[in-house]
């Protein structure tokens, strides 16, 4: 009824009219009582605390609703004195469970300020009831647990000032760790985390072509194959692209053709998404660049050769992506030789993950995902808790609503 379960008594409920607040009186049930906030053992009683507290729970209606009990502390053998465990909250949180879990489902779905506004809580303590949600479900799900093939990328935020290192989980597709910083020491923390038996069950890792990352999977994973993020790769193409487009436009501009300048800038999205989402608008500049201009043209065809060679995979893609690099050898647009030369270098990677078949999608709808949060967590002062809310929602520990079926 007020979110309570069985393990809970309500001795009185009560109308407070001042806050225009429902206030219900309960009590831990015999046998949920006396036991350690942290730990739920059960402890001999050593105080009576601050008293009586109070619980938010969820509205009723335009009415506020609070659980209210006295918060005794117990001594607990391996947490000392504490605040004994109460069956309706969390440990150290000033929200019902129920309540709690409503902020993180909606957290995960609605933006910052539909959030504050509905259920009428502060930015910042949606944060810290993030960070509980996840905590207690990483205690009881080990999200390192059985990791066979992972991916490992780094993601800015703030404008590009800031980064974090994620790792994701191939086989379940979730979000298994993240932290911030990109560099050794940063990667480091994990494969400690990890522990040496765990790292040596690890077969394959994906990354971008990043030497650090290269470095830190060496020394940690011995049987590891390293494969490079189809992802990265294509986006490379992308910037080459990006670099003839400009090339001609300034020469475009340069030669008075200030009409042909200005079709070019508009053509920017339609060579650079991919043909299957091209609006018509779009299609008819693709066709008008192929006409106009043959170079730019070319070099739009060699950014979806690759894409193509991630798409076939296998013997198929690798015999693709030999065909492209010669083409990227004679093609005289400096942007793709150079590019050809970039992905000669990284062959080696780049075959490991045309052979295993690992998935481009992955990394790179959880790349997306995270810079959208990272703009949903922009209230937060702190990376630690965008990574919880990135945890929350992608790593897989979002509570379903309460009373509802989890979705
Ligand atoms: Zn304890």
């Amino acid at each position: 009824m007020f979110g309570v379960e069985k393990s809970t008594v309500i001795d009185g409920v009560e109308f407070e009219e001042e806050s225009e607040s429902i206030v219900v009186s309960v009590r831990p049930r015999k046998g949920a009582n006396q036991r350690c906030g942290v730990c739920q053992r059960r402890c001999p009683r050593y105080d009576h605390g601050e008293g009586r507290r109070r619980w938010r729970g969820p509205d009723l209606g335009l009415l506020r609703s609070f659980l209210e009990a006295d918060a005794p502390r117990v001594t607990c053998g391996e947490h000392g004195v504490v605040v004994a465990s109460v069956p309706w909250a969390r440990h150290g949180a000033r929200h019902t469970t129920v309540f709690e879990d409503t902020v993180a489902w909606m957290a995960t779905r609605t933006s910052k300020s539909t959030l504050e506004v509905l259920l009428r809580i502060a930015w910042r303590t949606v944060g810290a009831i993030v960070a509980r949600v996840v905590a207690e479900g990483v205690a009881a799900r080990d999200p390192l647990a059985g990791l066979r093939r992972i991916g490992i990328d780094e993601i800015s935020y703030k404008k590009g000032h800031r980064y974090i290192t994620i790792v994701v989980d191939h086989d379940t597709g979730r979000l298994v760790w993240a932290a911030p910083g990109r560099d050794r020491k940063t990667l480091n923390a994990f494969f400690t985390a990890l522990g040496e038996s765990r790292c040596a069950a690890v077969t394959h890792v994906s990354a971008d072509a990043a030497q650090w990352i290269a470095d830190e999977v060496a020394a940690h994973c011995p049987n590891a194959v390293r494969c490079a993020d189809a992802f990265h790769i294509v986006a490379w193409a992308g910037d080459a692209l990006d670099q003839v487009r400009r090339d001609t436009w300034n020469a475009a501009r340069k030669g008075g053709m200030s009409v042909h300048a200005r079709d070019l800038k508009g053509a920017r999205y339609a060579l650079w998404k991919n043909p299957e989402n091209l609006t018509d608008r779009q299609q008819a500049k693709l066709a008008w660049v192929a006409k106009v201009n043959h170079q730019l043209f070319r070099a739009y065809l060699l950014k979806e050769q690759l894409r193509e060679v991630f798409a076939l995979k296998g013997e198929e893609g690798k015999q693709l992506l030999d065909r492209w690099l010669s083409w990227a050898r004679r093609c005289r647009i400096p942007s793709f030789v150079e590019l050809g030369r970039r992905i000669s270098k990284h062959r080696q990677a780049i075959d490991a993950t045309l052979d295993h078949r690992l998935s481009n999608g992955l990394v790179e709808s959880t790349n997306t995902k995270i810079r959208l949060l990272t703009r949903i967590a922009f209230g937060f002062k702190s990376p630690e808790a965008m990574i919880a809310l990135a945890m929350l929602n992608l790593g897989g520990y979002c509570p379903p609503l309460p009373d509802r079926q989890a979705a």
